[in-house]
């Protein structure tokens, strides 16, 4: 059975079909006539991009899709730059930009005062417009003082997880996708996943 991992983002996709590929689907990228026009982000929250994303990509694919959106929320910003992650500073802004801002923002801020969190919504759709599963997941950790590590994407540099001492970027892929705000949002939609996979099976192996 086909799951279309509905995003652009090369990252993501790695660490979905790490965190997935235990279950028996065929993890598909989408494809470049799904992605044509961007899929929707309508907003206002990640879950409400999220479930928008899976509905597209499941309706352009007619396959089940998954779809991810994330966002990083400094406390020190109000909660900044959250569902605007990846825009906060435009279209042309590159990972490293919106770090060195984030770092910039925070420059006077002690230890105790940059508090932060990784949140990630999931949801699962199919072709017929039906949400399946959506699920949540939160990382917390602090805004490091400098970038460092070379390893995930995005604003992983200059996220500090306590329990790991170093940032996400210093854990490297296996240990980041043990703890990480998109593993525990895809622990919910297991058992959604594997009751759907289990059905095709069943679906499969029965006389015509
Ligand atoms: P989106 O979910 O694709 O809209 O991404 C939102 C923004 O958050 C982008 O700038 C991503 O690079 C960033 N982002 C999403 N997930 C992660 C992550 O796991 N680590 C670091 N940055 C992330």
């Amino acid at each position: 059975m086909v799951l279309v991992l509905a995003t652009a983002n090369r990252h993501k996709i790695r660490e979905l079909e790490a965190l997935l590929g235990d279950l028996p689907f065929q993890l598909c990228p989408l494809p470049a006539a799904a992605a044509d026009p961007p899929l929707p982000e309508p907003g206002p929250t990640l879950a409400a991009n999220a479930e928008a994303k899976a509905l597209a990509a499941a309706a352009r694919t007619g396959c089940l899709a998954l779809a991810d959106d994330s966002g990083l929320e400094v406390d020190a910003l109000g909660g900044e730059p959250g569902v605007w992650s990846s825009r906060f500073l435009g279209e042309e802004a590159t990972d490293s930009d919106r770090t060195a801002a984030i770092l910039a923002a925070l420059r006077t801020y002690p230890w105790h005062g940059r508090t932060a969190r990784f949140r990630c919504a999931v949801a699962v759709a199919d072709p017929t417009g039906r949400v399946l599963c959506r699920s949540e997941g939160v990382l917390e950790g602090f805004i490091a003082f400098e970038a460092s590590g070379t390893g995930g994407f995005g604003y992983d540099p200059i996220f500090f997880v306590p329990e790991l001492s170093r940032t996400l970027a210093e854990a490297g892929p296996a240990v980041k996708n043990r703890i990480s705000h998109r593993a525990q949002a895809l622990l919910g939609c297991r058992p959604v996943l594997a009751a759907l996979a289990a059905q095709a099976g069943l679906a499969g192996q029965s006389p015509a």
